[in-house]
């Protein structure tokens, strides 16, 4: 099973996570012993990243990384063709330090990269500009409480307000994914979440931003950076090939120790 937030590997227990109240949850333990069956817990990234690596948009591609947008951004770092996990938390860019004395995260620290670049950093956006122009046409469309769907939604259907703000965020993630391809130089980079099925609205300002400002850009590609085709669903199905191929034997997901 997948899991949103810090878990150890193997051990599968889940250890923090900045939307869920427990910590230190023996998951693994307590399934295997409730249904008397082997049982693998990872963390859901890792999980949709190997779906998207294995039958989705990172097929055919030894190094690939998984952003995940959303209420907040996670990810996956897969090389050579394996999931790499650190020491067991590896992929948590969505808390790489962005900006100094920046918005308050959901982890508890400040300016962290998905405060400004994640479905909530699209609705304060939103709010920011509502409160400056609150008889404009975004005022009236947007009701609180409205989600950054609310917002993405009124962008395709060609608000030109909300299409800027959506523009704002995807800029901010091409920043982060510069970063990253700056420390690991991936092949490609697939980017899923709710978020990040906008598609272009969010990639061609992420693509723009990314390409400007990596170094060396002109002289190198940029790697693709493109949406994950296998929704919502990833998660799940990664997990279940994980426990196959663990199953099987195979070494690309078993465990490092
Ligand atoms: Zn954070």
């Amino acid at each position: 099973m997948g899991v949103a937030g810090l878990v150890q590997f193997p051990e599968g227990v889940f250890v923090w996570g900045p939307h869920v109240v427990d910590t230190g949850v023996s998951l693994r333990a307590d399934l295997e012993r409730e249904f008397g069956l082997p049982v693998l817990v990872d963390n859901d990234a890792n999980a949709a990243a190997w779906a998207e690596h294995e039958i989705g948009s990172g097929r055919g591609y030894d190094d690939m990384l998984l952003v995940t947008l959303g209420t907040g951004i996670g990810g996956a770092v897969i090389i050579g063709g394996e999931l790499r996990r650190g020491r067991s938390f590896a992929g948590e860019w969505g808390h790489m330090m962005f900006e100094r004395n920046g918005e308050r995260c959901a982890c508890g620290k400040r300016g962290c990269w998905e405060t400004v670049a994640s479905g909530p950093a699209l609705v304060r956006l939103a709010r920011e500009f509502i409160f400056q122009n609150p008889d404009g046409r975004l005022a009236h469309r947007l009701r609180e409480p409205f989600t950054g769907e609310d917002v993405t939604e009124a962008a395709d259907e060609g608000d030109e307000t909300a299409r800027g703000l959506v523009a704002q965020v995807g800029a901010d993630l091409g920043r982060g994914l510069c970063n990253l391809i700056a420390i690991l130089d991936p092949e490609i980079i697939v980017v899923g979440g709710g978020l990040g099925s906008v598609g272009e609205a969010l990639l061609g300002p992420a693509r723009r931003v990314a390409a400007d400002a990596l170094h060396g850009g002109a002289h190198r590609k940029l790697p693709p950076i493109v949406v994950a085709e296998l929704g919502p669903a990833a998660g799940a199905a990664g997990a279940a090939m994980m426990a196959s191929d663990l199953a099987a034997g195979r070494a690309s997901v078993a465990p490092a120790r």
